[in-house]
């Protein structure tokens, strides 16, 4: 399955911002955002001019960046959103988040989404009662999202559970800490998902 496998803190620091990509990385001082707030290669300290087309490339490339991902898909998400009722930019946002490996990551199942794909495709999850390993699953209200009891008490899901009770997961979804289980109590809306990209701007970079 094909994933983009380059540096991805050079992708924050194109865009300026954290995209959070890293897991723990991006919550310490390692951070390359932090240490070094200009954008990759040997022009990145000049000043550049942006175009309106620029502007939504670049909200484009964020959101894919952030959700982890390509092109086709991302498009294909795009579209299925357009085919919808209600704005396409909010719905587009609430396809993403209804990833599979987003569940995980939202969870808490893993800190980062490129792990929690990892986790996706290595078949630890099941959603409702079913081993699925396909991480662009969307699930639906009322869906159920677990660890296979096989996998629940191995030494990577000990450690996740023993942190569980620290972190928090957003409203649309209902965890038992100890059986690793989740319940979609409800469809994210667009003020659950907390991401500070313009999706106005995806729009209209789709609809030139
Ligand atoms: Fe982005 Fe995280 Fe790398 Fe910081 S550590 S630049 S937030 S991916």
């Amino acid at each position: 399955m094909a994933r983009y496998t380059g540096p991805v803190c050079r992708i924050c620091r194109r865009y300026g911002m954290k995209l959070f990509l890293k897991g723990q990385r991006c919550f310490g001082p390692k951070c390359a955002v932090e240490r070094r707030r200009y954008p990759p290669g040997g022009r990145g300290q000049g000043r550049r001019k942006t175009s309106e087309f620029g502007l939504q490339l670049a909200e484009k490339q964020k959101l894919r960046s952030i959700y982890g991902v390509l092109e086709k898909q991302f498009r294909r998400h795009f579209e299925e959103a357009g085919r919808r009722p209600g704005m396409t930019g909010p719905t587009l946002l609430s396809i993403l988040e209804r990833r599979l490996d987003n569940v995980v990551y939202r969870l808490g199942f893993a800190s980062s989404r490129k792990q929690a794909r990892q986790v996706v495709r290595h078949g630890h999850i099941a959603l409702n009662q079913r081993k699925t390993d396909i991480p662009s699953a969307l699930v639906r209200e009322g869906d159920v999202v677990s660890v296979i009891p096989k996998s629940r008490d191995n030494e990577y899901f000990s450690i996740v559970r023993a942190e569980l009770t620290e972190k928090t997961v957003p409203r649309w979804l209902a965890l038992d800490t100890e059986q690793l289980t989740s319940r979609v109590v409800a469809l994210p809306a667009r003020e659950d998902i907390d991401t500070s990209v313009n999706e106005q701007l995806v729009v209209e970079y789709y609809s030139r």
